[in-house]
């Protein structure tokens, strides 16, 4: 399952710049999970999250 720790999310935004289909940007600046499309842009997420917040 595709996952943000929102408590390490600094919010910058790459992961949903990277992969836009799984993840969005939420109202509290975290990052959210759209779905759990397992996209090859998931794992470039994941390797460029600065604080390696999202799992999988
Ligand atoms: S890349 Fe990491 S720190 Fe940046 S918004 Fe996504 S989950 Fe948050």
């Amino acid at each position: 399952m595709i996952k943000v720790n929102k408590k390490k999310c600094i919010g910058c935004g790459a992961c949903a710049s990277i992969c836009p289909e799984v993840f969005e940007m939420g109202d509290d600046g975290k990052a959210h999970v759209k779905n759990q499309k397992n996209l090859p842009c998931v794992k470039e997420a994941i390797e460029s999250c600065p604080v390696k917040a999202i799992s999988k």
